[in-house]
């Protein structure tokens, strides 16, 4: 690998004008712009944009892209401005079940490094979490040095006073020993959110959510998780507890679920409904059984394609709600259902359109996360970058 030059540290001192700033966070919001897009966006006057972002490429925070010619447009082609590739590099960490997973991402959405530990995320203990991300952290942060290190955790977290209130998937990682842990062993500062949520920023940042004022990133899969950002904003609610979207009665005649009521969406939404009902009706893999294998199934094989029918009215159930109650119009799926295809996006997609309100259910875009596995570790890496570069997430 080719040496790298220095990380540009984001200071205060270096960020610290508010106009700089506004041109910053308008980067962060719409991607690569011109001076002139720049100027509109951040509000700030055309006179004065010239200095400020020529500031920003002396310090090695944005740098010009090649020209790119407008469609239809006549003069002098734009030259857009994005972040350098060494602008707020921060070590982003985030869990499976059976891994916890470390990368070096830059402030463009670049992972330049990464590296994961075997872990039983399950029964591991707060120091087996702290001595496993530590490590990794350490394996490679040597080529570049991070400002900051984001977690993202499966779990309800306040993300304010970095806290992990409570993780089922990862129990070890409750209470502050993780976060402090890190932040000891490191020697950095450590920001933690929950994974969906963590999601859904990764998307605004990096992915299919730039420029979306409000949307849904959905996890699906053994479990169900949602992050929202709502006219702009990352939602976090009070102390980070939001609800869970997953245990909104979905059928009122359904099954207990684990949290104590009956007919939730996770009874019926989640892999563990998808594996007991292939079993039932007799389905060849029905133990193993995920949306791509039911898909490639359904092809040939008219139970299968009944069953991926049913599957995706599910699906669309939960995500209804959210279009009925907030007015939620764009949704980003994430993790099973990715695998499922066009089939499965289209089916879910008619779902949630089926069971919202006449007057928006036409509106109603669901999409598959382009980003999907990377966008928990862009995520994370968001947040480290939204607090050094103290910007509205
Ligand atoms: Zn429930």
């Amino acid at each position: 690998m080719p040496s790298l030059p220095p990380p540009v540290l984001l200071t205060t001192h270096l960020i610290g004008d508010v106009n700089r700033s506004r041109v910053l966070q308008a980067i962060v919001d719409h991607g690569p712009s011109s001076r002139a897009d720049l100027a509109r966006l951040a509000g700030v006057p055309r006179a004065t944009i010239g200095a400020i972002v020529q500031g920003l490429v002396d310090d090695g925070l944005l740098e010009q892209q090649e020209p790119s010619r407008g469609t239809g447009r006549v003069g002098k082609p734009g030259r857009p401005l994005w972040f350098g590739p060494q602008a707020g590099v921060a070590a982003a960490i985030s869990f499976t079940d059976a891994s916890v997973r470390v990368a070096l991402v830059n402030a463009r959405g670049d992972i330049l490094e990464e590296t994961s530990r075997v872990l039983d995320t399950a029964t591991a203990g707060s120091a087996d979490l702290v001595v496993a991300t530590a490590d990794a952290v350490a394996a490679i942060r040597g080529a570049t040095e991070p400002i900051g290190v984001g977690l993202a955790i499966p779990g309800v977290c306040d993300s304010e006073r970095g806290l992990v209130i409570a993780s089922g998937q990862v129990p070890g990682a409750g209470g502050a020993e993780l976060v402090m842990g890190v932040a000891h062993e490191t020697g950095l500062a450590v920001f933690v959110d929950n994974d969906a949520r963590v999601q859904a920023l990764g998307e605004k940042w990096f992915g299919d959510g730039r420029g979306v004022p409000t949307f849904a990133a959905v996890q699906t899969g053994h479990g169900l998780g949602v992050g929202l950002v709502l006219r702009g904003a990352l939602y976090r609610g009070d102390d980070g507890r939001v609800g869970e979207l997953g245990h909104v009665q979905v059928m009122p005649d359904g099954e207990p679920c684990r949290c104590g009521l009956t007919g939730c969406w996770e009874t019926v939404a989640t892999l563990r409904w998808l594996r007991a009902e292939a079993a039932r009706l007799g389905l060849p893999g029905a133990d193993r059984l995920d949306s791509a294998a039911l898909a490639a199934l359904a092809g040939k094989d008219e139970t299968a394609a009944e069953l991926q029918a049913v599957w995706a009215e599910h699906l669309g159930r939960g995500l209804a709600v959210l279009v009925n109650l907030l007015g939620i119009r764009r949704f980003l799926l994430h993790g099973d259902a990715v695998g499922g295809g066009e089939g499965l996006r289209a089916a879910v997609e008619d779902s949630v359109r089926g069971a919202s309100l006449g007057h928006i259910a036409h509106e109603v875009e669901l999409g598959f996360s382009s980003l999907d596995a990377d966008a928990a570790l862009l995520g994370a890496a968001g947040l480290v970058l939204s607090e050094t570069f103290r910007l509205a997430v």
